[in-house]
C-alpha cells in the first residue's frame, strides 16, 4: 500500500431523503428485498449505482435464473419465481435449453424490474453509488452516496446491504472475509452475438450433444453426484480446442470454454459464458481494469474460434459485452450464523428459515443439480452481520463457507434471501424492534402470505 496520502476536508452533506427501509444494490437480492419490504407495508428506497435495476442479470448479462430446474425440483417460489413469470409475460424470457425454466432476456429484464419497482411504490434512485455508512455509534442509520450531484445522505430505520460485495457492512465495521485470491472463483467478461444461423447451430448441438461430464475436460475437473454426468449441457469446448490446435488461440488459454444460453430466431446467441479469468479481485479497481481489457481480448478470440469451427456461426459478430465484468466471488460477512458445506449438501433445517432452496451447488469445482427433490432451509441469521445494528446483508455476501456459497450465490437463492431480508426489515420497522430481535414467527407468516415456501 502507498505511503502517500492527502486529507479530505470534512464537509456538510445534504440529507436528501428519509425512508423506513433503504436497500443498497438492486440485483436479485436487493430487488427482491425492496419489493418484499414494500409489499409488507413500509416505505422503501432502492439505491443503485448503474442506470438500471437487476444487478448481474442486466449489467453483466447473466440470464440463467433457474437452469437447475427439473421435474423433481422443489423451490421457494416467491419473488424469484415472479421474476421469471413476469419476464415471460412481458416477452423478456425464452425456454431455457437444459431445464424446465425460462431464460431471462438481460435487456428486457430492465423493463421488468422498472415495472415491478414502480408498481410496488418503491422510491427509485439510480445513478447513485454508496460510499459510506452514516453511523450513530454502532447503528447504521443511513448512507452517503456519490453521484453527478456530489455527495448526499439518505437516512433510514433499516439499511439492507445488497451490493453483492458487502460494501455497507465492511465500511460500517462488520467483520467480513474473502476467498484467498488463488482460490477465488473466476471472473467472466460476458457477451452476446448476432448473425447465428439457428438451424445449423441447433443441428450441430443435436448431432453432438454435450453433457455436464464434458465440463471436466481440459483445464477443469468438476465433482458431480454422478447423476448429472450424462445430462445435456449447452457446453462448448471443441471449437476452442480446435482453435488452439490451429494456433488461433494461444495454448495457455485453454480456459476459454463454457456455456451458451439461448439461440433466438433472430440470430442472436446470448449469455456467452466462455471467458474465465483467474485471480481477479472484484473489490480492487486495478484488478478489474485488467480483467475487463483481458476479458474482451479473450472474447474476441472465442468469437473467431466459433466463426471457424462451430457450424451456424460463420457469420457471427459481437452484438455487445455486458456493461461490466462479471464478478462471482468477493466479500462475505461473518454472520450470526454462517452456513456450512454440510447445510447445503445435507438439507440443512433451521428454525429461522426464511425460504427453501433446492440442492443446487455450482461453484468451486462442484456441480450438483437438484433432480431429486432435496432442498435446504435458508436461515435468517446468515444475513445478520456481527457488531452493527440496523443493518441486514443479503444476496451473495451472506454468511457461509465456500461450498455453502456455491449454493447461496445463485440468483434464485439470492432472491429467497432478499425476500426474507425485506420482510424482516419491514416488520422490524413496524414493531420498533432491532433486526436481530424481530419476531421470526411474524416474519415467516408474512413470507407465507407473500407466496414463499419456507419449510
Ligand atoms: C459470469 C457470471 C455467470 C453467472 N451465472 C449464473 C447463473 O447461470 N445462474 C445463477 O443463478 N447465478 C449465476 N451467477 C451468480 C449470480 O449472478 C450472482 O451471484 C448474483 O447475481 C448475486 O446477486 P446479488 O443481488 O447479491 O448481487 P448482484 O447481482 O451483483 O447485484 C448487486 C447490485 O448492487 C449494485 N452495487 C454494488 N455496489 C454498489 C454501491 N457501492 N452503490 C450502489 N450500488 C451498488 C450493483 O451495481 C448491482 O446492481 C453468475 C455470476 C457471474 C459473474
Amino acid at each position: 500500500m502507498s505511503t502517500d496520502f492527502i486529507t479530505e476536508p470534512a464537509r456538510r452533506i445534504e440529507v436528501i431523503g428519509r425512508t423506513d427501509v433503504l436497500v443498497v444494490g438492486s440485483g436479485p437480492g436487493g430487488l427482491a428485498a425492496a419489493l418484499a419490504a414494500a409489499r409488507a407495508g413500509v416505505e422503501v428506497t432502492l439505491v443503485e449505482r448503474f442506470g438500471c435495476f437487476g444487478g448481474n442479470i442486466t449489467v453483466v448479462g447473466v440470464e440463467g435464473l433457474a437452469w437447475y430446474r427439473h421435474e423433481q425440483t422443489v423451490e421457494a417460489n416467491g419473488i424469484g419465481r415472479e421474476f421469471e413469470e413476469r419476464a415471460k409475460a412481458m416477452g423478456a424470457a425464452v425456454p431455457e435449453s437444459q431445464s424446465l425454466s425460462y431464460e431471462l432476456d438481460s435487456e428486457g429484464f430492465k423493463l421488468v424490474a422498472d415495472a415491478l419497482v414502480e408498481e410496488a411504490g418503491i422510491h427509485p434512485m439510480l445513478h447513485r453509488t454508496f460510499v459510506s455508512p452514516v453511523m450513530e455509534g454502532d447503528r447504521c442509520a443511513g448512507i452517503v452516496v456519490e453521484s453527478k450531484a456530489g455527495r448526499e445522505a439518505i437516512l433510514a430505520k433499516v439499511v439492507i446491504d445488497a451490493t453483492g460485495d458487502a460494501d455497507v457492512a465492511t465500511r460500517a465495521g462488520a467483520p467480513v472475509h474473502k476467498t484467498p485470491i488463488e482460490h477465488i472463483q473466476a471472473a467472466s467478461v460476458m457477451f452476446n452475438l448476432a448473425g447465428v444461423n439457428k438451424s445449423e447451430f441447433m443441428a450441430e448441438v443435436k448431432a453432438d450433444p454435450q453433457t455436464y461430464k464434458d465440463w471436466s475436460t481440459g483445464e477443469w475437473t468438476v465433482e458431480t453426484d454422478g447423476k448429472e454426468d450424462d445430462m445435456f449441457s449447452p457446453f462448448l469446448k471443441k471449437p476452442f480446442a480446435k482453435a488452439i490446435e490451429e494456433g488461433i488461440i494461444p495454448k495457455n488459454l485453454n480456459t476459454i470454454a463454457g456455456t451458451w444460453g439461448a439461440v433466438h430466431d433472430t440470430g442472436e446467441l446470448t449469455y456467452m459464458n466462455l471467458v474465465h479469468l483467474a485471480g481477479i479481485d472484484g473489490t480492487d479497481p486495478d484488478s478489474m481494469t485488467k480483467g475487463e481489457i483481458e476479458g474482451r481480448k479473450q472474447a474476441m478470440l472465442a468469437i473467431e474460434a466459433l466463426r471457424r469451427f462451430m457450424p451456424g456461426c460463420k457469420g457471427v459478430r459481437l452484438r455487445n459485452f455486458g456493461m461490466t465484468i462479471g464478478i462471482r466471488d468477493t466479500r462475505k460477512i461473518d454472520a450470526v450464523y454462517n452456513m456450512t458445506e454440510q447445510d447445503v449438501r445435507q438439507q440443512g433445517r433451521f428454525e429461522d428459515t426464511i425460504g427453501i432452496y433446492p440442492e443446487f451447488i455450482d461453484g468451486y469445482g462442484i456441480l450438483i443439480i437438484p433432480t431429486t427433490g432435496r432442498y435446504m432451509h435458508v436461515p435468517y441469521r446468515s444475513m445478520l452481520p456481527k457488531g452493527v445494528k440496523g443493518l441486514l446483508v443479503t444476496g451473495r455476501a451472506i454468511g457461509g463457507d465456500r461450498v455453502a456459497h456455491a449454493a447461496t450465490r445463485n440468483m434464485a437463492c439470492c432472491a429467497v434471501a432478499g425476500q426474507g431480508a425485506g420482510v424482516a426489515a419491514a416488520l422490524a420497522v413496524k414493531t420498533g424492534r432491532e433486526v436481530a430481535e424481530v419476531d421470526m414467527a411474524a416474519v415467516q407468516a408474512e413470507l407465507v402470505r407473500q407466496g414463499v415456501r419456507i419449510h
